[in-house]
């Protein structure tokens, strides 16, 4: 009884759906089980008359996303440019700061030091991660053993860089500062290949958006393999590893038999699937330790862009709760605002009504972008990936300290006949679709590796060259501009102001000696 396969693949976002392409273009019989009713995963697109189509889950692409644009061409799907030329609002401690890009470049000269340094100092000891085996990195106990608070609290010396610091966190990662391992932090961005490529938009992983919308890669991967191949509703409750084969069950009593399987869900709802025999003792460790940030993705539309007649792009990095960007469409249609409501606030609005949000964040935009027309949106859209059961949050499962070293060292091994995708799983842009793409490939490459039907060499990603130009240190020094880049940190310059004043008194003291010895003559 039941249907068999020679592969089933658990979870149909494009990592499992990119690992069922490839076992099928090997000739190899495969079904993918999804929990939801759709496909896509994390990727989710709203169509609708009055707003067009939006992208509710994943929306943007990376300029050095390289797996993700090949993903593109060959689906047909386009993307466009997402432009900031108007100014961005930095909104730390009370201050309205007006910059030219997202990263903070404040009047004031100490703060500015500060902030320049904290961000090459991550880049550089992020470079110190190897993205295959963060946990063997030289000092990956120590950076484990703490949060990045700690270490934010440690270098920082101006409160508006501290704050900002929080504010990266809470854009990028969905969770606060507090609650994410130093390491897992460094590892994130060291899969990215530096600070500016997480964190901008031109030459960062916010340069491009997709036409039609992010969930199409799905859905067009969904076709490919046949629609008849991915069952929908169909959570997977239970797993039996025999010495042939393996017996997926499902929550409605659907029995399928395969001789691998793709487990492609976030690691973090493996914990909810029965597994006999059990996983590995260290493996349900970890399992119980990695939670998914907290995210409710909102969008607020408009007459017009009412934004950009002020000479700003819409986009707000506050320690508020506003994280936002212009979302209207490239041909000027749909004016809208896209913000996200993360970490605490996340967490302290999911509670409350839609309408109560839409409140905070119209008198948020009204007070950040100066404008009282903020007040006055035609229409509202938000989703909350808190309450996502098939998710569990977002974008990512984020490590608290000690799990990286201690419990995640066999996050991608396979057990038996399973194996494991997923872009929590990557060792490239993990957290993005680009690592779901890389996740998938790696598994199913693995599974084809064990069948016998490629060799060695075949299980090596094409991708890998593009990504070594990534490697070569520091892309924050490569990239930022020649004053940034030779900026001295706070405590060096205070030390060299000290250094040239007890010069400065040594000189006058030995010149006064001279005078009173000259007059003494
Ligand atoms: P998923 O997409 O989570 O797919 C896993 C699938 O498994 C799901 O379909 C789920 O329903 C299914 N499943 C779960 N449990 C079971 C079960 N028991 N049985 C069967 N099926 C199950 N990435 C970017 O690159 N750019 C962005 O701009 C970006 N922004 C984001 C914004 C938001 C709000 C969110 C939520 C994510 C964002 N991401 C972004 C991250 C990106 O969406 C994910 O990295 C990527 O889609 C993950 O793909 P995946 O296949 O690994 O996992």
């Amino acid at each position: 009884q039941g249907t068999t396969s020679d592969v089933i693949v658990i979870g149909a976002g494009i990592s499992g759906l990119i690992a069922a392409r490839i076992l099928k273009q090997y000739g190899l019989k495969v079904t993918v089980l999804e929990a939801r009713d759709r496909v896509g995963g994390r990727t989710l697109t709203l169509r609708d008359e009055s707003i067009g189509y939006v992208d509710l889950g994943a929306m943007f692409v990376g300029a050095t996303q390289y797996r993700l644009a090949q993903l593109l061409k060959e689906l047909g799907i386009e993307t466009y440019r997402v432009t900031e030329e108007e100014s961005v609002i930095i909104q730390t401690v009370g201050k309205r700061t007006i910059s030219n890009d997202d990263m903070p470049n404040w009047s004031n000269p100490i703060a500015r030091m500060d902030s320049n340094n904290l961000f090459r100092t991550i880049d550089k000891l992020a470079m110190q991660v190897p993205p295959e085996a963060p946990w063997d990195c030289p000092n990956a106990e120590e950076w484990d053993s703490m949060t990045c608070t700690t270490w934010f609290d440690e270098m920082c010396w101006t409160k508006v860089t501290r704050a900002y610091a929080d504010i990266f966190v809470r854009i990028n990662f969905a969770v606060e500062s507090r609650d994410l391992s130093f390491l897992y932090f460094l590892w994130y961005i060291r899969c990215a290949g530096g600070v500016l490529q997480v964190h901008l938009v031109e030459g960062g992983a916010q340069e491009q958006k997709i036409v039609g919308g992010a969930q199409q890669i799905s859905e067009k991967l969904a076709k490919i393999i046949g629609i008849e191949n991915v069952v929908l509703s169909r959570a997977v409750v239970k797993l039996e590893q025999g010495n042939n084969e393996v017996i997926v069950t499902t929550s409605d009593w659907g029995v399928y038999k395969g001789s691998y399987v793709v487990c492609a869900l976030p690691q973090n709802l493996l914990n909810r699937v029965e597994f006999a025999p059990p996983l590995p003792s260290v493996r349900i460790q970890m399992l119980q330790r990695i939670p998914m940030g907290c995210c409710i993705k909102t969008f607020m539309y408009y007459e017009k862009r009412f934004w950009i007649e002020k000479g700003l792009c819409g986009s707000v990095l506050s320690d508020g709760p506003l994280l936002s960007m212009d979302d209207t469409k490239p041909d000027g249609s749909h004016p809208a605002l896209m913000s996200f409501l993360n970490g605490d606030w996340g967490r302290k609005l999911c509670g409350e009504t839609k309408e109560k949000r839409k409140a905070v964040l119209c008198q948020e935009y009204a007070k950040s972008l100066n404008s009282t027309e903020a007040l006055n949106p035609i229409n509202y859209v938000e989703f909350d990936w808190t309450g996502e059961q098939y998710s569990g949050g977002c974008y990512v499962c984020a490590y608290p300290p000690g799990v990286l070293t201690r419990y995640a060292k066999e996050l991608r091994n396979p057990i038996g006949r399973v194996y494991f995708a997923g872009t929590e799983t990557a060792s490239s842009w993990t957290g993005y679709m680009d690592g779901a793409i890389q996740a998938g490939d790696r598994a199913a490459k693995e599974v084809l590796f064990a069948m016998g039907v490629i060799n060695e060499n075949e299980l090596t990603d094409k991708h890998e060259n593009a990504e070594s130009k990534l490697d070569k240190g520091s892309e924050f020094l490569e990239v930022s501009s020649g004053m940034d880049r030779y900026l001295p940190s706070v405590p060096v310059f205070l030390k060299s102001i000290l250094a040239v004043s007890v010069i400065g008194v040594a000189v006058f003291k030995y010149r006064d000696t001279l005078h009173k010895g000259f007059h003494l003559t």
